[in-house]
């Protein structure tokens, strides 16, 4: 039996042809790392470096130079970089109701910092009234995942950036769900950081990830990891400037090369049509299961406010098993529980129980889809 991979959301696979091979040729052939030497091979590098951070700039329409898209391990490393950095005793903070652990774990290590959540509906989306009566004088920080893991809900995100702007606190977007699945506007939504990982949607591999922020916030950030850079090497205090400041030790330069390439697929297909080919894919699904008595959609039916992140309950039965049942009859691969984010499950009403979550990416077909919907129809009357 073929296996159907429908759990994008965790991780994207398969990657585009070339990753790969890109990944393979820096191993093989590059081997260097950079700003620290200078031979051929190193500059190399040097300057792949550079295009990646060029070709983020591009992708979410980034204002500020390209020193300041800084490459970290993923986005749990830049929403860490901002929520420590920034929070001090004293500071407040804003969250979503549909928060991920990424967020609410190193706020709540954080002795001193208070932060309110605003409620979410059973549809994952904000509850946009509630929103200006949460700003205090102290508040510093808004973080919002863009879109949900669980059941992607896509919030009005230029909303909440404008509610920033009015209130002068910074506003960090957790891109997660939505970088390579949604256009991105970081101007356009007013956003200080969008931290995004490179192994979802933007199909590169894991390991590697990016925080572009502006220059406003990170002057007010304290880095966390402090080490060697290449660079102002006379010094044993980091250099003041980006991206060195928040880049210490070597870098991911497998991970660079292959989320290079990519991207250049990503650009080539353009966020658009990707976009497209998951809505489609997601109508096809959720009409699928519409006549459905058995299964339960948590989430919203509207494509202009989802990505093709899809959660199911099954009422009266044991979700864990139905999605065992999924992979060993039906040979399909999704992810059942909390998926990371209790809170998001408490605003959806699905604590503790979970969901069965099953995630589209770019090369899941109909007929994917239609096995899904067949599988969850025998097992829900079964
Ligand atoms: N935020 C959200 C909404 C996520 O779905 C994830 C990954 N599941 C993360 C943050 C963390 O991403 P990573 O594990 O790649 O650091």
């Amino acid at each position: 039996m073929q296996s159907i991979y429908l759990d994008n959301a965790a991780t994207s696979f398969p990657k585009p042809a070339g990753v790969s091979d890109s990944m393979k040729r820096y191993l093989d052939c590059v081997g260097a790392t950079i700003n620290r030497s200078v031979y051929g091979r190193a500059q190399e590098a040097g300057l792949e470096t550079l295009a990646l951070r060029e070709v983020l700039a591009r992708l979410f329409h980034f204002p500020e130079p390209a020193t300041h898209v800084v490459l970290t391990p993923g986005a749990t490393f830049g929403l860490n970089l901002v929520i420590k950095g920034l929070l001090r005793p004293g500071d407040h903070c804003i969250v979503s109701g549909m928060e991920h652990n990424a967020v609410m774990r190193p706020l709540q290590q954080l002795g001193g910092v208070e932060f309110d959540r605003i409620p979410c509906d059973s549809e994952g989306f904000l509850q946009h009234g509630a929103l200006e009566g949460l700003f205090r004088p102290n508040t510093r920080l808004f973080v919002l995942a863009h879109a949900s893991n669980v059941c992607g809900s896509v919030q009005d995100a230029a909303a909440v950036g404008a509610a920033c702007a009015r209130h002068g606190c910074f506003f960090l977007l957790d891109g997660a769900q939505t970088a390579g699945h949604y256009p991105i506007d970081f101007a356009a939504l007013r956003l200080s950081a969008l931290a995004v990982p490179g192994h979802k949607g933007l199909l590169g591999p894991s390991g590697i990830g990016a925080l572009l922020l502006t220059d406003e916030l990170a002057a007010s950030l304290t880095p966390l990891v402090a080490g060697g850079t290449g660079s102002a090497s006379d010094s044993e205090l980091l250099p003041p400037y980006l991206p060195d400041r928040l880049e210490s030790g070597t870098p991911n330069l497998p991970g660079i090369y292959g989320l290079r390439a990519a991207l250049a697929f990503v650009e080539q297909q353009g966020v658009e049509r990707l976009r497209r080919h998951e809505l489609a894919l997601c109508e096809r699904f959720l009409d699928g299961i519409a006549p459905l008595s058995g299964v339960r959609l948590c989430g919203t039916r509207e494509p202009g406010r989802r990505v093709g992140v899809i959660s199911v309950d099954l009422p009266g039965r044991d979700n864990a098993e139905a999605a065992f049942r999924l992979e060993q009859e039906f040979g399909i691969l999704t992810r059942c529980g909390l998926h990371c984010a209790p809170a998001a499950h408490r605003s959806l009403g699905t604590f503790p129980q979970g969901t069965i979550r099953f995630s589209l990416g770019f090369a899941n077909t109909e007929q994917d889809v239609d096995a899904a919907v067949a599988a969850l129809r025998a097992i829900s009357a079964g």
